[in-house]
């Protein structure tokens, strides 16, 4: 039997033979597209090359792509283990021809390798062409129709056309598309999976198990315009996707993918975790849990590897979102625990010597999902009780739905994605409130909606399926002013290659030669002027757009238009930015020195305020920890060592272990920044290797200086240092100087001494309100005492204790302490003590149950006397108290009490 690892490089050294060029995968977060939130086909990252933003290096390529469909316009989650071949993530394997071969070619090659290399059963294949669309006005696609009887066996009779939906691809709401042809295998009438559904007719694109599509041949000839428009593209390509796991069942001859040896070794490492058993069949609900299970640990593998970590937006979202489906299908295999992280070894195992990326960050990807799952894992079990609740709700309503409310709390308080409740509900058989689930949440992200609008146009969909020119930039490591020649303007309309801007005018300014850094590998885009004899643009970022740079901003004063000569000038920032940039270097090496090599970089910002490093790191690194890694860098900045910069092929600077960033797509010819060597002939001796397109300084003294003013984490396994350097550190520590010199003054100390005298009137002000206190128990104590002696000394009527007079100064809680006394002590009483607090008067009056009964309430007594201190009052029957603004007629208003109380009990 053929194993998957044999029928992945059986493909590519194919179309080795054929000449084409092996591209290693792209990473499935895909880097500078925001239009994609993973990498979905392999056509991805030639996406430019379609487009014609970028030259195509090679005319010919193949590769096993990683694809992840859990998004957008190709979504495949609601399938995983309910059918045998849909997967959340997936290999696509295709070959690629830019502008060289085309439709007949690729058919032919398909076939051979299908029929002649694998031996598939040319009887069971079935091909299928595009129809047209009218909408589009696209026409059938007669030409590959007749194609396939031509340059393959296959009878015309199995080439079936088929509409947009099915023959006519595209990867997004925009970008290059064209219309496809398919090659479908039929498996045999005992492999439906949709016999009792009924009307279900089995036959190609009839979603049954029995038809299953295995290959599709795209001929990418146009552009989708966000208008939904279609333009040409320059040229024609060819672009092939291939699903591997679909591959490796029909060769290993199983009737699912996940029985295939690219899954069977998970499934079998969770039975033994779980003491279930998989049997592989369908809709049964422990084997639905294995699939589930086995498919989204690959998912959360290869994006949490691939720079995604689980957060609660964008693709941070989607990727906790299938970490928690994967939990909660956990409970049904009995696991309350966090046990899915355990998982990550036996995907390595699968898939590590194809993707070595995923077995170089298996400890973070560990790290990150197991707590992951413990979070969610304190939740989850609550929260299905509270789905329980909320579906039995459901099951008595008359629509059988869940309220929008009910999946609305599931989701803000027991973080359950809305697609898990929906997945639970559709178990029972019942639906969700979406539309009011969807308008809380459009509520509760109305409230939280920052300020800050941005404009969601961007020039990259302006000049979208526009050809830039390539902007010669390589100035920017050299100076900081240069001469150019304006070629180009961007404005809301796009790229022109003529015309004029006038003062006033936001634009985007494209030039032949430019001086100006555009935002790449963290730091950010140049700001500064372009400037003719008579107009003057403010740049306010630079951005790349494939090979050419532009300088956005503003027209201040004058016009310019294409052709014009200008003065192109970076501004200060830049010197500030290059020292922050290179000190990021000298952070990452030091990091790894106290922290270990696992530390690896996550992300950065370098801009001219301050740097900021995103690394790896499975604990919080100790104060001690931070401050060495401080002092080493200060070392090597006090060494001024020389910085120097070289370009060499990839091979060799990755044998020379310069640090990469990962993730992140490198030509075959990088850039490399070393630390410490004195010139490049001597680069082995350098301490810090990176690839690096980024502006540095010459010399590390030039950084001046070097503080860590934060240490945080961002996320599971993942520390953020904010750091300062040059005239931002200096700007920090002169204002910390002023808090100083500030507190030095109040104090009267010199700054030494500071700590000192601080400690001290900490100390002070312990002691101070330990006695103070000390003597507000002492002065309860008094009153207690006068209390008492009010008790032995008062007035008795029948059995009743009439306890009325003054007590010293108190607080009011002290005085109803002794009221609660005097009360316990004396069964049956009426007491009203008068007492000044904090300058005023304070009458406070109870009275037992059995007075109460008896019709005297101390609420009555106070409202009577308030007045006569100048007050108002009032309270239960029990107790009750009153303040008045005049402390003199205290005892008037006693002695009344007094009165009123014994009428009350003569009577
Ligand atoms: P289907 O109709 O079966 O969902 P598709 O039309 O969405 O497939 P394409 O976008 O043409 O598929 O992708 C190319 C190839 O990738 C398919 O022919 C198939 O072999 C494979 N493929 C697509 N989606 C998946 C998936 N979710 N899991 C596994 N393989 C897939
Ligand atoms: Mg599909």
């Amino acid at each position: 039997m053929r194993s998957a690892r044999q029928i992945r490089s059986g493909f590519i050294d194919f179309f080795k033979s054929k000449d084409h060029q092996f591209v290693p995968s792209s990473p499935i977060v895909p880097i500078g597209d925001e239009t994609l939130l993973f990498a979905n086909a392999g056509m991805n990252q030639f996406k430019d090359i379609f487009l014609g933003l970028a030259p195509a290096p090679y005319r010919r390529a193949a590769n096993s792509q990683k694809c992840l469909r859990v998004s957008g316009k190709h979504n495949d989650l609601e399938e995983v283990g309910k059918d045998t071949y849909h997967h959340t993530f997936f290999e696509m394997l295709g070959n690629w021809s830019f502008d060289d071969y085309f439709k007949a070619q690729s058919i032919e090659w398909a076939w051979e390798l299908f029929t002649k290399v694998w031996g598939i059963d040319a009887g069971r294949l079935w091909a299928t062409v595009f129809a047209g669309d009218p909408t589009d006005g696209l026409p059938a696609d007669d030409e590959a129709a007749g194609l396939w009887p031509k340059v393959t066996p296959l009878p015309a009779e199995r080439v079936l056309p088929f509409g947009r939906k099915d023959n006519f691809w595209e990867m997004g709401e925009t970008g290059p598309c064209g219309p496809c042809s398919e090659i479908h295998i039929d498996l045999g009438p005992d492999r439906c999976d949709k016999k009792n559904v009924a009307g279900h007719k089995c036959q190609v694109n009839g979603g049954c198990a029995r038809y299953i599509e295995l290959w599709n041949l795209v001929f990418i000839q146009f552009n989708r315009l966000p208008d939904g428009k279609l333009v040409p593209l320059p040229a024609k390509y060819v672009d092939t996707g291939a699903g591997l796991e679909r591959i490796v069942a029909v060769l290993q001859n199983k009737t699912s993918n996940y029985d295939t040896d690219l899954f069977m070794p998970i499934i079998d490492f969770t039975g033994g975790l779980t003491g279930h058993k998989y049997t592989s069949k369908l809709g049964n609900k422990t084997d639905n849990a294995f699939r589930v299970i086995a498919d989204h640990i690959r998912a959360v593998v290869f994006a949490i590897t691939d720079g995604a970590t689980p957060s609660n937006e964008g693709r941070g979202y989607v990727i906790r979102r299938i970490l928690r489906r994967a939990s909660r299908f956990g409970r049904e295999l009995g696991m309350h625990e966090p046990f899915i992280y355990k998982l990550v070894p036996v995907v390595v195992d699968c898939l590590g010597e194809a993707f070595s990326e995923i077995a170089e960050r298996a400890d973070y990807v560990s790290t990150v999902i197991e707590s992951e799952e413990a979070g969610f894992g304190r939740t989850l079990d609550r929260g299905i009780e509270i789905f329980n609740a909320a579906a039995k709700r459901a099951q008595k309503s008359k629509d059988k739905t869940i309220s929008g409310d009910d999946a609305f709390q599931l989701y803000d308080t027991y973080g359950f994605p809305l697609d898990l409740t929906q997945l639970m509900a559709e178990e029972r058989s019942l639906k969700v409130d979406t539309a009011k689930f969807d308008e809380l949440m459009e509520e509760q992200r109305e409230r939280a909606r920052a300020a800050s609008a941005k404009d969601t146009l961007s020039i990259t969909d302006k000049v979208s399926g526009q050809v830039l020119p390539e902007t010669q930039d390589l100035h920017k490591y050299h100076t900081e002013q240069c001469d150019a020649t304006i070629v180009g303007l961007i404005d809301s309309d796009g790229f022109k290659n003529k015309g004029r801007i006038e003062a006033g005018a936001q634009a985007g300014i494209v030039l032949d030669r430019t001086c100006f850094y555009a935002e790449a590998g963290g730091q950010v885009g140049d700001c500064g002027t372009i400037e003719s004899d008579s107009a003057r643009f403010a740049v306010q970022n630079t951005t790349k757009i494939a090979n050419c740079i532009v300088h956005h901003g503003q027209l201040a004063a004058g016009a310019l238009s294409v052709g014009d000569r200008v003065k192109a000038t970076v501004s200060k920032d830049r010197a500030a930015t290059k020292k922050n940039h290179t000190a990021t270097h000298v952070l990452q090496w030091a990091l790894q020195q106290i922290l270990g090599k696992s530390s690896a970089q996550q992300g950065s910002y370098v801009g001219p305020d301050y740097l900021r490093f995103d690394f790896t790191c499975p604990k919080a690194p100790t104060a001690e920890q931070l401050k060495q890694v401080e002092s080493l860098v200060r070392e090597k900045i006090a060494a001024d060592l020389p910085v120097t910069w070289t370009v060499m092929p990839k091979e060799q600077a990755q044998k020379l272990g310069a640090m990469a960033l990962f993730g992140e797509k490198y030509g075959s010819e990088v850039r490399v920044v070393a630390l410490g060597a004195e010139d490049q002939s001597r680069i082995t001796e350098a301490f810090s290797r990176e690839f690096c397109g980024g502006t540095h300084v010459d010399r590390l003294g030039v950084i001046g200086g070097f503080k860590i003013i934060k240490e945080e984490s961002i996320s599971a396994g993942v520390r953020r240092i904010t750091a300062l350097t040059g005239a931002g550190l200096t700007a920090y520590l002169e204002k910390a100087g002023d808090v100083v010199d500030e507190l030095s003054a109040m104090l009267k100390v010199p700054s030494e001494s500071l700590a000192a005298r601080v400690g001290q009137l900490i100390e002070d002000n312990k002691k101070l309100s330990k006695e103070l206190k000390a003597a507000a128990r002492q002065s309860g104590a008094d009153v207690m005492a006068e209390a008492r002696e009010l008790l032995e000394k008062c007035q008795k009527i029948g059995g009743t204790s009439v306890i009325v007079g003054r007590v010293s100064k108190t607080s009011i809680e002290q005085a109803r302490e002794a009221v609660d006394m005097l009360r316990k002590k004396a069964k049956s009483a009426a007491i009203v003590l008068g007492f000044e607090d904090d300058g005023r008067a304070t009458l406070l009056a109870a009275a037992t149950d059995d007075l109460v009964k008896r019709g005297l309430k101390a609420g009555d007594i106070v409202k009577e006397i308030a007045p006569l201190i100048d007050g108002g009052g009032g309270g239960r029957p029990e107790m009750a108290q009153a303040g008045g603004k005049n402390p003199k007629k205290i005892g008037d208003a006693l002695a009344r009490a007094g009165e009123l109380i014994e009428e009350k009990l003569r009577t």
